[in-house]
């Protein structure tokens, strides 16, 4: 025998692609943590999808994260599935193990992480949380806060249609504000999450006052680009502690990283650095 082992391959899967930090973040951690180990963008159309990802394993592959549009298919395509994967309804990691495709969802878990290391005083009991939005990234919020423990979930939504059927889903410690009384429904929120697109860079900005809300209220977005969105920019000028999503989505790869190379790596300066210069 010569040569040295292929290193596991890994690699995110959606449509465009470009666009995603995953691999930054994983080239990051190879190189920091001596692994060996690669991960690539995979461009791939929802049509090819079952097919491509049926494939991946014979290639070498151990796993792949799944981002839009994919999340929802991901799951659909599982032999097994985790719970949170279940109660979210969508899947952005899978793993190959044993011929079999295993789906989880580590969305929640980056929330949950990102909130414990930029608010350590935050906890459940600190009273109810305010979700803005009602997709994919809301309902990992949602199963997060309620995991945690918070009893009283107000989720604003412009289509309330969606709002409701989370309502539906997670139970009666979620109750739907209306759109147009989400500045209002800021009054006695410990913690205020953007869950919608709006702010995004590309996106119409997101309209949303704190005036209401108590000068102790955490408030959190998940858009990560840019970093500093006005609603963080706001809550931080009148005091609040405000975190970026750049966090939930560095540790929401932790896992995946851990269960394919088989250490848990670390989320800090440096690697906010990579995923940012
Ligand atoms: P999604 O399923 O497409 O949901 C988009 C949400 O934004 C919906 O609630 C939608 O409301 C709302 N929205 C879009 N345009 C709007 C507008 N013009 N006015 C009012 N509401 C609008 O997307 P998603 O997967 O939930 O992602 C939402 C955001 O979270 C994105 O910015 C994404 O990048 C970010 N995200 C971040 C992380 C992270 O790790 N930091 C992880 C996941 C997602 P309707 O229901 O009315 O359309």
């Amino acid at each position: 025998m010569s040569g040295r082992a292929t290193p596991p391959l890994a690699g995110v899967v959606g449509w465009p692609i470009g666009h995603s930090k995953s691999p930054a973040i994983f080239a990051h951690w190879f190189e920091r943590l001596g692994v060996a180990g690669r991960y690539v963008p995979l461009p791939v159309r929802a049509e090819d999808f079952p097919e491509v990802v049926r494939a991946l394993p014979k290639a070498g592959f151990v796993g792949i994260n799944c981002t839009i549009p994919l999340k929802e298919a991901a799951l659909g395509l599982a032999d097994e599935a985790t719970d949170a994967a279940r109660a979210i309804g969508a899947a952005n990691m899978i793993r190959f193990a044993g011929g079999q495709i295993v789906a989880d969802n580590t969305d929640a878990f980056g929330f949950l992480e990102n909130l414990a290391a930029g608010a350590p005083c935050w906890h459940a009991a600190s009273g109810p949380a305010l979700v803005l939005g009602a997709g994919g990234a809301a309902r990992a919020v949602l199963h997060a806060l309620i995991g945690a423990g918070v009893t009283e979930l107000r989720v604003a939504n412009r289509t309330p249609e969606r709002a409701e059927a989370l309502a539906e889903v997670f139970g009666p410690a979620v109750a739907v504000v209306p759109w147009e009384s989400r500045a209002e429904a800021a009054a006695g929120a410990a913690s205020i999450v953007n869950a919608t697109a709006l702010g995004m860079t590309g996106q119409p900005p997101l309209e949303m006052g704190l005036d209401a809300a108590p000068a102790t209220a955490l408030v959190t977005d998940l858009v990560y680009a840019p970093l500093e969105t006005p609603l963080l920019a706001d809550a931080r000028r009148r005091g609040m502690v405000a975190i970026d999503g750049l966090g939930m989505l560095l540790h929401q790869a932790r896992p995946a990283f851990a269960a394919w190379f088989g250490v848990d790596p670390p989320v800090d300066g440096a690697l906010r650095r990579a995923c940012t210069a």
